[in-house]
């Protein structure tokens, strides 16, 4: 079994309303429960008005207080955690009509001392970077994604597609949500990245790679979001960098 200390992991996070954008409706936070473990978060809120900024924002601070009381398994926590953030984000949508249909992404990694889960719903993504090479640790809840996965479109059409930005599953939309979590297998030396798609819709692998490898995290979430502006920047983008020691 992989041991980490959580209190070695060095963090940062950045996020940015990008070059077209009128508001920043993405979030993240960074948590840290009573026996030290971590908590890092990105959400993506979606709908028009106010609503995506609100539902993203509820989501990150609802997912971090309850790993902050969590006493219980590292799973059981980070599964009820977003929960209670569908629940939450469902009942302003359903009680104040101005956020009627809102509903966000959200993507977490906690960090223990006995091993790493990640659990995510939407598109926003979790990377694991290690010895040079990038693994997608997510799938994208996304009607694209989809298509990709029974060979109906390519990476590449997906990329492009007008629907690209469709999802099959989100946090508030219904009653009650279905979360993906898996359990990490965490080495010293692994450097995770949690981002919206307003990062890697922008920007290729290879280039989230290279940075990842070379730079440390304040440093790095900087030149992520930057090389995402220069792009384009055609959404808020967002990126949380940890270091395993
Ligand atoms: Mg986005």
């Amino acid at each position: 079994m992989t041991s980490i200390d959580p209190s070695t992991i060095e963090t940062a996070s950045l996020s940015d309303t990008g070059r077209v954008r009128s508001e920043n409706q993405d979030a993240w936070g960074e948590f840290r429960s009573a026996d030290g473990a971590r908590l890092l978060v990105v959400a993506d809120g979606l709908g028009g008005h106010a609503g995506g900024r609100v539902a993203s924002r509820t989501a990150v601070a609802t997912i971090g207080e309850t790993f902050e009381a969590g006493d219980d398994s590292p799973e059981c926590v980070l599964r009820r955690g977003f929960r209670a953030a569908n629940e939450r984000v469902h009942r302003l949508g359903v009680e104040r009509w101005p956020l009627v249909g809102t509903g966000t992404t959200a993507v977490a990694v906690a960090l223990h001392r006995e091993g790493a889960w990640v659990a995510h719903v939407g598109d926003s993504r979790a990377y694991r970077w290690r010895d040079g090479c990038l693994e997608l640790l997510t799938e994208d809840h996304s009607w694209v994604s989809e298509q990709v996965r029974q060979g109906r479109m390519t990476p590449e059409e997906a990329r492009t597609d007008p629907q690209r930005n469709a999802l099959l599953r989100s946090i508030g939309h219904a009653p009650d949500v279905e979360v993906d979590l898996a359990r990490l297998e965490p080495r010293a030396g692994d450097r995770l990245l949690l981002c919206s798609d307003g990062l890697w819709g922008e920007l290729d692998e290879a280039v989230l790679a290279e940075l990842l490898g070379r730079l440390a995290p304040g440093p790095c979430v900087e030149a992520l979001v930057a090389r995402a502006n220069l792009a384009g920047g055609h959404d808020n983008v967002t990126a949380t960098v940890a270091h395993l020691a």
